[in-house]
């Protein structure tokens, strides 16, 4: 039998974007709006707390930022595909957001006159990059759990495993979840709710994503038919991960003056971003590393992972120690190898997600009582690729913002919207009769691990047509196999066998949104960077992509890009 708690909202996701939306309900309406905050993971663990190299924002027009500023790099970051008006009202939102953590007490790292610091980050034409060290979205997370335990008007769902949104009548009727420590079907019901689920990172094998991050928000949105993906195909490749791991080495190196070298020790860059070097945008250094590597100058690696290096020798002991802290800490943890005296071996990484839940300017979707925040939406705010530090802000500026309409919905007085007994019944059966008994012949982690093969090889920094949809075909068939899988936990407490099956499903239906709109995309912008299409193809793919449900497939539709002061031009660096 299900279980069934009601809250007047709902936040899906506890992660930077999941406590802003929630400490800004809690301030204004003073702790009167009742919130149940769910996270398949302990509050604090969200993936956020392990961004590390900053937070974007204009904090000193005098010395020469300006929002302008902002803004055109974010537009010409995203390769002309974010929306213009999106832009605008983020740039100006980020400075409030900055200075709320500092008055909610951040331990912002500063310069020795006492104001807080910024550094240069790759994209960004001024130093904006916030930081508290290499430990921003730690600090940040932390203070804004501080900042909400003042208010007692929130349940956690610490640990609850959401399993599907639940639509009805177009309205949003409740979060099906499991409880771990029941094995029961948890239905929690609420008159709005904000999906902070993040991204899906772990869609490929060589990630810096944790490996809770599987777009679980992002698949039960789409599930419900009422509300699309948009610009899935977008997914950006961050130049340095470390290799074997994966663990991601901060843009922050070079924003503090690291370089990139071939296995000839030449700093690459000036062939393919010679004003920007190593500050080039992600997709940009992403593509000029494979390229190294494919045309031989590259450091073979262990696991066919040739690398290049990341070096921080020449910025010395006392920079590294105080801007860079959780680099050095890692490198010699999980390499033994100390980057104040040797370069660090990275590859490109797979690192975020530009698309995720269509939403409006304030966060709304298409289901009038759902808004998305944070990674798991597209706001269209990053287009076809994202500027560093942009993301944590995004975060905050919609945790603020969909906070703030969740608010004035609330005024309306809105009922609680029915959930029909038979909606109930059938996730139980889904989960418990069905997905729970599964008795077939094939273990979901050798799917897992061939999806992610697939992904890291069909659709990497570059595509092509034919690999695409080789690639394609292969999740499809992997689609075909899950049905056939074995659980080997049939119990029903704390059954991470179940969650991880439900996990996987997810994946697997993104893989697929994702292919199929890449495969569409016959152009390269951005992080989709096609061998078939080399150019940018502004005639016919200025638009976005919009993945629905329908049946087992992908149907694709189109919605147009907001264009106010910028008309795309050639983009170089
Ligand atoms: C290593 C790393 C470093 C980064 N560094 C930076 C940086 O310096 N600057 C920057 O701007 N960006 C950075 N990013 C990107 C940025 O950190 C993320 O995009 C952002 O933190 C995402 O926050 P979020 O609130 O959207 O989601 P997350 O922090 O991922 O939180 C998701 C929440 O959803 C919950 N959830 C998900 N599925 C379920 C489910 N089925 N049931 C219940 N709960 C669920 C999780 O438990 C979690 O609470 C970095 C990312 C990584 C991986």
């Amino acid at each position: 039998m299900a279980v069934e708690r009601t809250h007047d909202v709902l936040i899906f996701g506890t992660g930077l974007a999941g406590l802003r939306a929630a400490v800004e309900i809690a301030r204004r309406s003073e702790g009167k709006i009742d919130m149940g905050l769910v996270s398949k993971v302990q509050l604090m663990r969200a993936h956020s707390g392990a961004a590390e190299g900053g937070t974007a924002a204009v904090l000193y027009p005098e010395e020469g930022d300006s929002f302008d500023l902002h803004s055109w790099d974010t537009v010409k970051g995203s390769d002309f595909l974010a929306d213009q008006d999106v832009i605008d009202r983020f740039v100006h939102l980020c400075p409030q957001e900055l200075l709320l953590l500092d008055h909610w007490g951040i331990p912002w790292s500063r310069y020795e006159d006492g104001r807080i610091q910024q550094r240069p980050f790759g994209g960004h034409s001024y130093p904006r990059a916030t930081m508290a060290a290499d430990k921003t979205g730690f600090m940040e997370m932390q203070t804004l759990y501080d900042t909400l335990v003042q208010w007692k008007n929130f349940t956690r769902y610490d640990e609850v495993f959401a399993t599907a949104i639940l639509v009805e009548d177009g309205k949003f009727a409740g979060l099906a979840s499991i409880d771990p420590f029941t094995g029961e079907l948890l239905i929690l019901r609420a008159k709005a709710l904000i999906i902070c689920s993040g991204g899906a990172g772990t869609l490929y094998g060589f990630t810096t994503y944790a490996q809770t991050v599987s777009g679980d928000g992002l698949a039960y949105a789409y599930r419900t038919g009422a509300i699309p993906l948009e610009d899935m195909e977008f997914l950006q490749f961050h130049p340095t991960g470390l290799v074997p791991s994966g663990i991601l080495m901060t843009e922050g190196c070079r924003g503090e003056g690291g370089y990139l070298r071939n296995s000839e020790g030449e700093r690459f860059l000036d062939k393919y971003a010679p004003e920007k070097m190593e500050l080039a945008p992600r997709d940009i250094i992403s593509r000029a590393m494979i390229t190294e590597i494919l045309e031989g100058r590259g450091i073979e690696g262990p696991g066919g992972l040739d690398h290049l290096w990341l070096d921080l020798t020449h910025l010395g002991a006392d920079k590294i120690n105080r801007r860079l802290p959780t680099i050095r800490e890692v490198c010699m943890k999980f390499l033994g190898l100390d980057p104040i005296l040797k370069p660090i071996p990275v590859r490109p990484v797979a690192h975020y997600s530009m698309g995720g839940i269509e939403a409006d300017i304030n966060g709304q979707t298409r289901v009038p009582n759902i808004w998305v925040a944070g990674e798991a939406a597209c706001h269209s705010l990053h287009g076809a690729n994202r500027l560093g530090t942009n993301s944590t802000a995004e975060c905050l500026v919609w945790g603020f913002i969909t906070g703030e309409e969740v608010c004035k919905f609330m005024e309306t007085n809105p009922e609680l919207p029915g959930l029909s007994e038979a909606a109930v019944q059938a996730e139980e059966k889904r989960l418990f009769e069905d997905m729970l008994q599964r008795d077939g012949t094939e273990n979901p982690y050798d799917i897992r691990r061939e999806l992610r093969a697939t992904m890291d090889q069909h659709v990497g920094v570059y595509r092509d047509g034919e690999e695409l949809a080789a690639g394609l075909e292969k999740v499809k068939a992997l689609r075909q196999r899950f049905d056939n899988i074995k659980l080997e936990d049939r119990g029903r407490v704390y059954n991470t066998n179940l969650f991880h099956a439900l996990e996987i499903e997810n994946l697997l239906d993104l893989a697929q949104v994702m292919i199929t709109g890449a495969l569409a995309r016959t152009e390269s912008r951005g992080g989709h960077s096609r061998r078939d299409y080399t150019e940018r193809d502004d005639d016919n793919w200025l638009k976005h992509t919009l993945a629905w449900k329908e049946g087992d497939g992908v149907k694709l539709d189109y919605s147009s890009v907001t264009i106010t002061k910028w008309k795309p031009v050639e983009r170089k660096y």
